[in-house]
């Protein structure tokens, strides 16, 4: 991917922990690498089809200068969410802040931190089987929305569908989305499980009747095995409910760790069933 690069900026600004730090201000030295499309921009000469690398330095000596920070990780973090969040043709960042004049009682160049972040796309599964069922799975939809730094970009068709497992109980409606977040994987696992709480959903009985459930399902191409999160989730491949909804908004996105694309995983479940 093509890069715009603006390299050690120089701020005079007020961030550390220690009050003379606060007062007396220092230096810090930023730079950024931001990836981005620059072929249009190249080949038509026009700067709207670019990021204003002159307005992103505005932008950064302002946050920079109108607020304290104690660490130049958050320095580092402010920059990359607010590079991300306003230039729109940034995917992602890498932000390095340098602090020459640290005040540790050595010799060094600097001390610096560096960070990469960027857009993460990550499709959901929800399902809900109590109450009304179709405002329960519309909430959680604009709840989602409206999380900070994360958007709802594609929504399948809202379907209804028999219980899996615990088949004593009410049918489904199951509904997938595709979402942009800056979050990370355990960042919106934890999200989404608020959401639920919030909404009222009780754990009682496994695969038993809920207000909302909401799974991630994928998240990029990552594989995670962590104790308390697995993507892609487990159980993709072998459910209907999620591989239908799924299809719509995004056939040929390819299973990470199945090598094939949700349209054909469907097709074979299909054939599956149909046995
Ligand atoms: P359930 O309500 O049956 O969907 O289970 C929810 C629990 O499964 C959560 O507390 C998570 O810790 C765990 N979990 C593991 N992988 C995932 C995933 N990909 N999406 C959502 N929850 C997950």
């Amino acid at each position: 991917m093509d890069k715009i690069i603006i390299e050690n900026l120089e701020i005079i600004a007020e961030h550390g922990v220690f009050k003379e730090e606060k007062f007396l201000g220092q230096k810090f030295i930023i730079s950024i690498e931001m990836l981005t499309d620059t072929r249009e921009a190249g080949k038509t000469e026009n700067l709207e089809a670019s990021t204003h690398y002159g307005f992103v330095a505005d932008d950064i000596e302002k946050l920079f200068t109108s607020k304290s920070f104690d660490l130049i990780e958050t320095c580092a973090e402010k920059i990359a969410e607010m590079i991300l969040t306003k230039y729109h043709l940034i995917s992602e960042v890498k932000i390095t802040v340098k602090k020459p004049w640290a005040p540790i009682r050595k010799h060094f160049d600097f001390v610096a931190v560096e960070i990469t972040r960027k857009w993460h796309t990550a499709y959901l599964s929800l399902g809900s089987n109590m109450g009304d069922k179709k405002k329960n799975l519309l909430d959680a939809i604009e709840k989602i929305n409206n999380l900070e730094n994360t958007k709802v970009t594609s929504k399948s068709t809202i379907l209804e569908t028999e219980p899996f497992g615990y088949t004593e109980q009410d049918w489904f409606l199951n509904a997938c989305i595709e979402i942009k977040t800056l979050f990370t994987p355990q960042e919106l696992l934890e999200k989404l499980l608020s959401i639920e709480l919030y909404m009222g959903r009780e754990r009682i009985i496994k695969w038993g009747p809920r207000i909302i459930d909401l799974d991630i399902l994928f998240f990029d191409d990552e594989i995670i095995q962590d104790k308390n999160l697995c993507v892609p989730h487990p159980w993709i491949c072998e459910r209907m409910f999620v591989l239908e909804p799924l299809c719509e908004i995004a056939p040929n996105l390819v299973h990470p760790l199945e090598r094939k694309p949700i349209s054909t995983l469907k097709r074979m479940l299909e054939r599956e069933l149909e046995k």
